[in-house]
């Protein structure tokens, strides 16, 4: 609950509102415009109102708020993707001649903008287990300027233990950046557990359609909102006014979208669970997970992405096995109204978890589970591994 006592699904349809500069409008209209124009010719480099749609509209705005909101923050830079939201948030911890170190399962192009982009910058960067503390702390150097987590990991769903990490950042003034994808806000709130800054991909749950992009980073630090808002400006970061839209709509419907596709990912998680073809299935909320106890003290609830791991299997059976899917779409991105499978050891990296390198194991699968009936979508699976076993 926040402050005024008001539950979230109460604040996600009043957030994101303005009657008065939308002539009454329930839900803020696409406003596009790049020259905002003024009357008073001496406010036009001294006024306080911004004069540039680069730098945001008034529905900008008010998407902003809301994502404040959601996250407990004081301030919100949003970005054109998930993937900028996170390269900003990086970019605006460190500079030339500074190190940071990062979770060895961030999102994929978070690690390469850190390994590729950041070095050609001036960066250092180091990975580390997302379950090893003592191998985060080792990593540490005097100019260690910025620690990024993900939670639960990208493909392998690991999840941090946040407060010995905030504590140890504390002590050496170091920035801590959590990608807060996974749970959208609405399970987990890095912020109330002092990191930093929390980022999403709003491409994901918060458009939750799969017809648009959108990023933000939510603060509480006022340094950290300046140089955000400093390298935001500097790179003309903007997030695009017709995905603004698809965001703050959205909203409106976040929380029974993720409570119920979360629901379902639990029940279908079990099911795996049980089904011969499967060794592992990679969900926080499953007891059987390592991180269940973790998942536990420090989440609501959970969304409906998920992992598994098959028994091995050889590769004309796992064919088969996709072929005969009909409910679930081959796609990236996640978080969609839609069913979604992928296999993701082709965009496995993994440098500090040598668990996942073994050439013994079975695929790892990751699902996105839609709305449709839960009924069908385990019926379609098991027609799916029947046709595998034949
Ligand atoms: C998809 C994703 C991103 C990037 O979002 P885009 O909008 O596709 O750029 C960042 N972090 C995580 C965890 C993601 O899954």
């Amino acid at each position: 609950m926040s402050a005024d006592g008001k539950k979230l699904s109460t604040r996600l349809v009043h957030a994101a509102r303005s009657a008065d500069a939308f002539d009454g409008a329930v839900n803020p209209p696409i406003q596009r415009a790049s020259t905002l124009l003024t009357d008073d010719i001496d406010k036009l480099y001294s006024g306080t109102k911004s004069l540039y749609g680069r730098m945001g509209l008034k529905s900008h705005q008010v998407l902003s708020d809301a994502m404040s909101e959601l996250e407990g923050a004081s301030y919100t830079q949003l970005a054109s993707c998930g993937l900028n939201a996170c390269a900003l948030a990086l970019a605006a911890a460190v500079e030339a001649g500074d190190h940071l170190i990062a979770s060895d399962s961030v999102y994929g192009p978070t690690r390469r903008f850190c390994e590729r982009r950041l070095k050609a910058m001036g960066v250092g960067a180091s990975f580390f287990n997302a379950r090893d503390l003592e191998q985060l702390k080792s990593l540490i150097r005097p100019n260690t300027k910025a620690i990024f987590l993900e939670g639960p990991g990208s493909l392998t769903f690991e999840l941090h233990d946040v407060e010995p990490i905030v504590e140890l950042a504390r002590q050496e003034n170091i920035f801590t950046i959590f990608d807060n994808t996974w749970s959208a806000g609405v399970f987990f709130k890095p912020l109330d557990w002092g990191l930093t800054a929390s980022v999403q991909a709003l491409t994901k749950y918060v458009i939750g359609h799969s017809d648009g992009f959108g990023g933000a980073v939510m603060t509480n630090d006022r340094t950290f909102e300046r140089r955000l808002f400093e390298t935001a400006s500097d790179w003309g970061i903007s997030m695009s006014p017709d995905d603004v839209y698809l965001a703050q709509r959205g909203l409106r419907s976040l929380e029974l979208r993720i409570r119920e596709q979360g629901q379902k990912g639990i029940d279908l998680a079990h099911w795996l669970e049980e089904h011969p073809a499967v060794e592992t299935v990679h969900h926080p909320a499953l007891a059987s997970h390592p991180d269940h106890e973790i998942w536990t003290r420090y989440y609501s609830g959970a969304s409906g992405l998920f992992g598994f791991t098959l028994k091995p299997t050889e590769k004309p059976a796992l064919k088969r096995f996709f072929d005969s899917l009909e409910l679930f779409g081959f796609g990236f991105s996640w978080g969609g109204f839609e069913s979604l499978m992928i296999p993701c050891d082709p965009q496995l990296k993994r440098s500090e978890s040598p668990e996942w390198k073994s050439r013994d194991r079975g695929a790892l699968i990751r699902v996105s589970v839609g709305l449709e009936s839960i009924d069908d979508l385990k019926a379609d699976l098991r027609q799916a591994f029947d046709r595998m076993a034949s």
